[in-house]
């Protein structure tokens, strides 16, 4: 599967922690991120990610024009919904370009953490 992963800065941590926890799976796919989140969770895991600009800079921009394409399976973007975010026309397309290309999109830990046991079912 291709999986991109973003989180705002204040959910930088969590998805750290979920990129540990589900390592093995992960390692299983292809990976996406925004520049920052990439980078943080790589120097985490060690996991092989291709980073594209930071998400403030065209990032998610970058992102929601994969899956405008059709290159992307499951987006995990952990939104912190309690900062404004410069970027927020950025981060509203892209959640509604996974709504209309019907992408599984998980946007916080906990729908995150059920799409990952999922998939390491290999039932997702
Ligand atoms: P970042 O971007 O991973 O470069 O911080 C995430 C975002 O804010 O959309």
């Amino acid at each position: 599967m291709k999986i991109a992963l973003i989180a705002h800065d204040k959910k930088k941590s969590q998805m750290i922690e979920l990129a540990i926890k589900y390592k093995d799976v992960l390692a299983r796919h292809q990976l996406w991120a925004t520049g920052t989140t990439g980078t943080l969770v790589m120097g985490e895991t060690g996991l092989k990610i291709t980073r594209m600009k930071s998400g403030p800079l065209g990032g998610d921009q970058q992102i929601g024009s994969m899956i405008a394409d059709g290159m992307l399976d499951l987006v995990i973007f952990l939104r912190d919904p309690l900062t404004a975010q410069p970027h927020e026309p950025d981060v509203s397309a892209l959640l509604r370009l996974c709504d209309v290309q019907n992408i599984p999109l998980a946007t916080n830990q906990k729908s995150a953490e059920i799409i990952l046991e999922r998939l390491k079912e290999g039932t997702l």
